[in-house]
C-alpha cells in the first residue's frame, strides 16, 4: 500500500460519505499466487493505522479468505463467460505475447480461426468490432460517451490458465456486490470503458445501475505514477519509520500542491475536492 492507494481510499470514503453511500472494502486476488499473506494483512493493518473507515467487506484476512475471496465466485465468472459464449461473443485465442509484441493493438489474427474454446492454453477473447462507442454514467449525473480504445480490441475475458480476466471478474463482482459508486484513479479509465463494453452485452447490463469517479493520480517528485514498482513510499516503510498518520495524510496533501495541509483522511478528501470543484447528486 502506497501514498496513491491512500488519496484513493480518502476520497471514496469522503464522497461514499457525501452521497450516503456505505464503503465496501474490495481486495482482488484472482491471481492468487501473487497474493501472499502479508501483502493481505498490510491492507488491513494500513486502514487501521490510517482510521479509514469501511462498512462492509473483510474484516481480517481470515474472513477474507473464508467470504470474500474471488476464488469463491469463479462460478459466477464462468457463467457470465459462458453466457457470452452461448451467443457467439468469443473466440478463442493461441496467439503467444511474443506474437503479439510490438502490436498497439489485437491485429485479430484468431479472430476467424474457429479455435476450440476447449482447448488447453487458449485464451477468450471477446468480439469488440472496430471501436465500438461506449458510455458510462459520472457521479455528477452527467454521462461519458467515447469509443473503446484500440488497445482493448478484441480485450482478454478469459486468460489461457482458464481463469476469469480481470474486466469479466471486476463486472461480474461489481453486479454481485450491487455496487453503485465506483471511484478509480484515471489509469483505470480504459478499464471502465471496457467494463461499459462487455456491461452492455450482458441481458441485465449491470453498469447501466453505476456511476464512477476517475480521480487524477498521485505523481512523484519527478512527475511519475506512484507505484510499488517505480519504488514509492509504502505505508507500511513509514508506519514502522515513526511517522504519525497525521504525518503520512500531510505527506500526500502536499504531493497534490506544496501548500495544502491535512492530518486526517477527511481533510485530505477536503483538500483534494474543494480544488476540483464538482458537484454530486445526493441521495435521499
Ligand atoms: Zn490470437
Amino acid at each position: 500500500m502506497h501514498l496513491g492507494n491512500i488519496f484513493s481510499f480518502a476520497l471514496t470514503a469522503a464522497l461514499a460519505r457525501h452521497t450516503n453511500a456505505s464503503i465496501f472494502l474490495r481486495i482482488d486476488d484472482l491471481d492468487h499466487e501473487r497474493v501472499q499473506t502479508s501483502y493481505l494483512q498490510d491492507v488491513f493493518d494500513t486502514l487501521a493505522f490510517l482510521s479509514i473507515p469501511y462498512d462492509e467487506g473483510p474484516r481480517d484476512a481470515g474472513d477474507f479468505q473464508n467470504h470474500f475471496s474471488q476464488l469463491l465466485r469463479e462460478p459466477l465468472y464462468h457463467q457470465r463467460l459462458q453466457s457470452l459464449r452461448d451467443r457467439h461473443l468469443l473466440f478463442a485465442c493461441n496467439c503467444s505475447r511474443k506474437q503479439l509484441a510490438g502490436y498497439e493493438a489485437y491485429p485479430g489474427t484468431c479472430r476467424h480461426k474457429n479455435l476450440d474454446p476447449d482447448a488447453p492454453n487458449v485464451a477468450w477473447r471477446i468480439v469488440t468490432g472496430d471501436q465500438p462507442v461506449v458510455s458510462f454514467h459520472n457521479i455528477d449525473g452527467s454521462l461519458t460517451t467515447a469509443t473503446l480504445p484500440v488497445a482493448m480490441t478484441d480485450f482478454i475475458v478469459r486468460r489461457r490458465d482458464g481463469k476469469a480476466a480481470y474486466q469479466l471478474s471486476s463486472l461480474a463482482d461489481d453486479t454481485f456486490y450491487q455496487t453503485d459508486l465506483i471511484v478509480r484513479g484515471q489509469d483505470l479509465l480504459d478499464s471502465t470503458l471496457a467494463q461499459s463494453f462487455l456491461s452492455s452485452l450482458m441481458p441485465d447490463h449491470p453498469l447501466q445501475h453505476v456511476s464512477f469517479f476517475h480521480h487524477p493520480l498521485l505523481l512523484n517528485s519527478e512527475g511519475e505514477k506512484l507505484s510499488k514498482s517505480a519504488g514509492s513510499i509504502s505505508i507500511q516503510y513509514l508506519r514502522t519509520h515513526g511517522y504519525s498518520a497525521a504525518a503520512v495524510y500531510d505527506l500526500i496533501a502536499k504531493r497534490i500542491h506544496p501548500g495544502f495541509e491535512a492530518g486526517s483522511w477527511q481533510e485530505l478528501a477536503a483538500c483534494f475536492l474543494k480544488s476540483h470543484s464538482f458537484q454530486t447528486r445526493k441521495k435521499p
